[in-house]
């Protein structure tokens, strides 16, 4: 596990929520959301809180809804499917 992922599982089960949210296979990072990411498709945005760079991950409902949002306002889209998943 990266020290990253050792961090966001922490971090998740201080705040309330499923220990793996945002994680690969894990659960949408989106805290109003939560749909588990399991043989679905995944969607990352990098994580800004951190300043780590690294990836948390939203199922597709979510993606689509911040894609059309970026869109809308003319910002760069943050989110981009997994295409390599297993
Ligand atoms: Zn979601």
């Amino acid at each position: 596990m990266s020290m990253f992922e050792r961090a966001k599982r922490k971090r998740n089960l201080q705040e309330g929520y499923p220990q793996d949210k945002g994680l690969k296979n894990g659960h949408c990072n989106r805290s109003g959301c939560l749909a588990p990411l399991e043989g679905r498709p995944h969607w990352w945005m990098r994580d800004h809180e951190t300043f780590t760079d690294e990836r948390l991950y939203y199922c597709e409902a979510c993606a689509t809804r911040f894609i059309a949002y970026d869109k809308q306002v003319g910002a760069p889209v943050r989110c981009t499917l997994v295409e390599d998943q297993e």
